[in-house]
């Protein structure tokens, strides 16, 4: 397995005020490799350790309400050693100098099993259907924390979602995948279904 800072564009809750209509939330068609396949439900293994204060108080939330979501996934918080998904805080001078946008809270970044990494535009994303990805990395954004508990723990299953397999979606319920989290902070039942087509 290979850990490894990247830069790449972005994914992100960016605080598009224009994006285009979607019919729904779009898995990106990728899928773990079957080693993180459990009698059909996603395990993966997430490591939070380099989350600074100001989302960590945050991490066992996010995960718990994943694995109450009615998803087919179980989130299972270990060391670094042994995550694939790894989430890590980075200081906005940094978050800056790469790029990475000053309106971005977060971005995750999913890795094929050889280790190359999925571009991130999420409407044509080159980790499609057929690809099998082994590592992702989430990034959370030091100098653009939101002001409330309840959206920054929103933050965090937005990104997880992503770690997951799905993409953005537009307003349907509320769903977390929705890009800026202008409609709701809670998983649906339709996020839930989305992850459960991915992995039924
Ligand atoms: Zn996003």
């Amino acid at each position: 397995m290979r850990k490894r800072i990247c830069i790449i564009s972005l994914c992100s809750i960016i605080s598009f005020t224009l994006f285009s209509f979607l019919a729904h939330a779009e898995p990106f068609g990728w899928k773990w490799n079957s080693s993180k396949i459990s009698n059909g439900k996603l395990i993966l293994n997430i490591n939070g350790d380099y989350v600074s204060s100001s989302y960590n108080d945050k991490v066992q939330s996010a995960i718990s309400a994943w694995n109450g979501s009615g998803a087919h996934v179980t989130l299972t918080g270990t060391g670094f050693s042994s995550s694939y998904v790894d989430m890590t805080s980075v200081s906005s001078s940094t978050w800056n100098s790469n790029g990475w946008g000053s309106s971005v809270n977060a971005w995750t970044q999913p890795r094929r099993i050889d280790g190359t990494a999925c571009a991130t535009n999420y409407s044509n994303n080159n980790c499609g259907t057929g690809d099998t990805i082994n590592y992702a990395a989430i990034y959370l954004n030091e100098g653009l924390v939101p002001s409330t508990s309840a959206k920054r723990e929103a933050v965090l299953k937005h990104e997880m979602g992503h770690a997951i397999g799905l993409g953005h979606s537009s307003y349907i319920n509320g769903t977390i995948m929705e890009a800026a989290l202008q409609y709701g902070y809670n998983i649906t039942t339709f996020d839930a279904q989305q992850v459960n087509s991915i992995y039924p």
